[in-house]
């Protein structure tokens, strides 16, 4: 998945923690494999190969995916779209990345947009409307991933525990001898150091941000978030962190925000029950959901 993922557990014999970590770590593994767009062989990739002249089986996970991202579209009026694939490798970020020509951006964006996908829900299996379509569920399936390896964990017995792969984090528990687990949130623009953090029990939280995958051309910033309706990297914040009961609903709506930006996003993440976080406007300007989880963050 591009990351580095770190799993921590605490209060169990060592044998246990060990093979509790490697069925956990067996989670990514088997998640990327179904769900990464990179990988030819997966399911998702089969889709991107085939889905525009036959609906693709998927199988009942991919497709519960898909099916709450494409409701994460909805509520974000389309700033979430996990059909921007085509955008996506025209700006090549995975390998450095590179500023696509117009003529070429508007072509491909012709080929976004979620309402474009056709479900045959009773067979698991997704197609495409306009021929040249792809899925890209790289804004959710590592979330999705974390609360899998989570279950895993919890199923061998596990019940204090961080998984955090590059950012995106579900927590049980607590540390020993405490209360919670202190989680730290990445500043956006100072590498390697803490903007905030925030004492912790059973939640998830996920952040996106434009220093996780970039280019800098002409003094600008060129990052891996698009916003669907331009193709360009959405500019109205840094950094996006979101509190949810799962890490697959806050990395869903960690991105969404981000690409709606701070005073729309706040209002998209308000808006759902549970869900809570702070987003670093593009001025550095913190915007928070609740004065509530402002009081909370030690800076
Ligand atoms: P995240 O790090 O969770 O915010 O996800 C970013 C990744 O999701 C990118 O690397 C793209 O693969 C994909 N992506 C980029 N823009 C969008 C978007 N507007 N909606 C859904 N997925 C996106
Ligand atoms: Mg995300």
């Amino acid at each position: 998945m591009g990351t580095v993922v770190e799993i921590t557990v605490a209060n169990c014999s060592e044998d246990q923690a060990r093979s509790a970590i490697k069925e956990a770590m067996g989670e990514f593994k088997r998640i990327d494999d179904l769900m990464s767009s990179y990988k030819p062989g997966s399911v998702v990739s089969r889709v991107n190969q085939n889905g525009s002249s036959a609906k693709v089986p998927v199988g009942e996970e991919v497709l519960r995916v898909l099916r709450d991202a494409v409701a994460i579209s909805g509520a974000s009026g389309g700033a979430f779209d996990p059909t921007i694939w085509p955008v996506v490798q025209l700006w090549g970020l995975d390998q450095g990345g590179s500023i696509p020509i117009a003529g070429l951006l508007t072509n491909k964006l012709e080929l976004v947009g979620y309402k474009k996908l056709i479900f045959d829900d009773s067979k698991y299996s997704v197609g495409f409307s306009v021929t040249g379509m792809g899925l890209d569920l790289g804004a959710v399936a590592k979330g999705w991933a974390v609360d899998r390896a989570m279950e895993k964990l919890m199923a061998l017995g596990i019940r204090n525990a961080i998984i955090d792969a590059g950012g995106d984090l579900r927590i049980i528990g607590a540390r020993p001898g405490k209360e919670f687990w202190r989680i730290g949130v990445q500043h956006p623009r100072e590498s390697g150091a803490l903007l905030l953090s925030f004492d912790l029990k059973d939640t998830a939280i996920v952040t996106s941000g434009d220093y996780e995958r970039f280019f800098v051309a002409d003094g600008v910033r060129y990052h891996h978030i698009l916003d669907p309706s331009t193709g360009q990297p959405a500019r109205g914040c840094q950094s996006v962190t979101v509190l949810a009961p799962t890490a697959s609903e806050a990395d869903a709506c960690a991105t969404a925000a981000f690409v709606l930006g701070p005073s729309e996003g706040l209002a998209f993440l308000r808006a759902r029950p549970g869900v809570r976080g702070v987003i670093v406007g593009a001025d550095g300007q913190l915007h928070w959901t609740d004065e509530a989880l402002a009081r909370m963050a030690h800076r």
